[in-house]
């Protein structure tokens, strides 16, 4: 039986999934966002670059929505997994997800793989800032350019500087725990072969098997919340 008390570093590699059960649909398969809209208009920097107010209109829906629900309990049992387990030295969050939920559950440090909805940044001048407003009242940089949501759209890169950070984190790791990643994405995707190379423990929480199933040692398959209750119980 794996036990987070059993282990010191312990990273925590979440997705979409994750946030099922706060009410936020996934991206891919039944009920996910892109069987309702097209990330070709709404989700790229071509698309902003043709129609701003087009993509930020989605966004601030998306902002809206996700501004309604709550962390789960899987959030909290994350961000407090140090408080609940002495023997643990340290936890990590790497998020795929862009919902801010691990922060508003209490985690700190959350590496960001795919930015956030709660940040907006001007290309032009560089700022770069949190707004949690929902509608944001200023598309408008001060510097009279457009602001843009700071996340990681299709056909963008990934900033070099947060994979290294989540590389190094999972490279120092004794527990990898998956939770509700479809291993989809890259270069995010590829990330737990490091904690496989470095013979960390590796354990997928996810309802479905996924196509990098057999990297990991273990499989919880349920649903996030149920499955990490489960990890934590002493
Ligand atoms: P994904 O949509 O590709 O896969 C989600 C995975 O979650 C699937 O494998 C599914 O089987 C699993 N799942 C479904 N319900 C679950 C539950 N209750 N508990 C545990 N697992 C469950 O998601 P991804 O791998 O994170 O990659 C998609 C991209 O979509 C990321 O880039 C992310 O930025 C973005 N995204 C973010 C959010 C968010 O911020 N909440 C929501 C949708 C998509
Ligand atoms: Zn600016």
């Amino acid at each position: 039986m794996i036990r987070f008390a059993d282990f010191s570093r312990i990273v925590f590699f979440t997705g979409a999934g994750l946030s099922v059960e706060s009410g936020i649909p996934t991206y891919r398969g039944k009920g996910g966002l892109w069987e309702e809209y097209d990330y070709e208009s709404c989700a790229c920097q071509r698309a902003f670059d043709a129609d701003p107010e087009r993509v930020w209109a989605f966004h601030d829906v998306r902002r809206g929505f996700v501004a309604n629900c709550e962390p789960n309990e899987g959030h909290r049992i994350i961000a407090h997994v140090v408080q609940a387990s002495p023997s643990v030295h340290s936890v990590k969050v790497i998020t795929q997800n862009i919902d801010g939920l691990h922060q508003r559950a209490g985690s700190s440090g959350v590496v960001e793989l795919h930015g956030s909805l709660w940040r907006v940044r001007c290309d032009l001048c560089g700022r770069c800032k949190e707004n949690l407003e929902a509608p944001i009242g200023d598309r408008r940089c001060a510097c009279g350019a457009w602001r843009r949501p700071d996340i990681v759209w299709f056909e963008d890169l990934l900033d070099p500087a947060v994979l290294q950070e989540a590389a190094d984190a999972i490279a120092a790791c004794d527990l990898l725990v998956s939770v509700g990643t479809s291993g989809a994405v890259s270069p995010a995707a590829d990330l737990p072969r490091i904690a496989v190379a470095r013979g960390a423990m590796c354990v997928e929480i996810n309802p479905e098997e996924t196509p990098v199933s057999g990297l990991y040692q273990h499989h919880l398959r349920g649903p996030a919340t149920k499955m990490l209750r489960e990890l934590s119980a002493s």
